[in-house]
């Protein structure tokens, strides 16, 4: 079975992460992969922001990790992206950093609701200070606009709110939809991101409700396990291509200088 290229791998930079790039590459040609695409943390423009990225003064050594990796598997196409924050008034930034070096695409990420990390486990207590559903609802509208922002190729996770298993008493799948409905009209894709599977969720991001969805808007999709470690590179790509086909997906998107083509899948 032939493998769609794993476009969400992050690197050691990111502070949270293991593993070199070349590591990441190796395991990726064990499992028979002909293509990765390293899309780790973005830097923001404030160094004090957070401590789960990399800086902007360590981006060439990212480029040149990256490099390496291509030098020392010359047999696999490996991409050179950033999964990058959407966070409303950072638009200037992110153009910034797009210019910075010539990436292949760019993962548009909502990890944040103002100052809260929605997905850090040491912020867990915040989910108990609100209604789940009040989360999700700012969740999808901060997604939507992501996806419009102009910004992005793909918008990872996007059911990213569901990871700790907390969940709206009414079925959040409809509150999705301007959310997919602008991605189409923008032309960017979504990501099947397997780490989900390795969360309390216990679930493939976004569900199959969502992914559903998606295909009958005819959003196009990437595929992504989130490694933060060599091991985790592919990590259950045979039950993401299973849940794209069942939805009815025949196709998956590359990039290559922030060009798409569309691959069979
Ligand atoms: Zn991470
Ligand atoms: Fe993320
Ligand atoms: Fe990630
Ligand atoms: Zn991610």
């Amino acid at each position: 079975m032939k493998l769609p290229a794993d476009y969400h791998l992050h690197t050691p930079l990111c502070r949270h992460a293991r593993g070199e790039p070349t590591e990441y590459a190796a395991r990726a040609r064990e499992l028979g992969l002909e293509e990765i695409g390293f899309s780790d943390h973005s830097p923001m423009s404030r160094e004090d922001f957070d401590d789960w990225r990399m800086r902007a003064d360590q981006l060439d050594e990212y480029v040149a990790k990256v490099a390496r990796a291509r030098r020392e598997h010359p047999a696999l196409r490996i991409k050179l992206a950033l999964e990058v924050d959407y966070l409303p008034g950072q638009e200037a930034w992110i153009r910034e950093l797009a210019a910075r070096h010539p990436w292949d695409y760019l993962i548009g990420s909502v990890h944040y609701l103002g100052d809260w990390d929605i997905d850090n486990p040491k912020k867990l207590s915040r989910w108990r200070e609100h209604d789940p559903a009040e989360v999700w609802r700012a969740y999808c509208e901060r997604l939507t606009r992501a996806a419009a922002a102009g910004l992005f190729d793909i918008i990872g996770h996007a059911d990213l709110a569901k990871k700790f298993a907390i969940y709206p008493v009414a079925d959040p799948t409809g509150w999705f939809g301007p959310f997919l409905a602008a991605a189409r009209e923008a032309g960017v894709a979504l990501e099947l991101n397997t780490a989900g599977l390795r969360k309390e969720c216990r679930e493939i991001y976004p569900s199959r409700a969502i992914l559903a969805a998606a295909f009958a808007q005819d959003v196009p999709i990437t595929f992504g396990s989130d490694a933060h470690a060599p091991e985790e590179v592919g990590a259950d790509f045979d039950r993401a291509l299973a849940l794209a086909r069942s939805v009815g997906y025949t196709r998956w998107v590359r990039f290559t200088q922030r060009q798409r083509e569309v691959v069979a899948l």
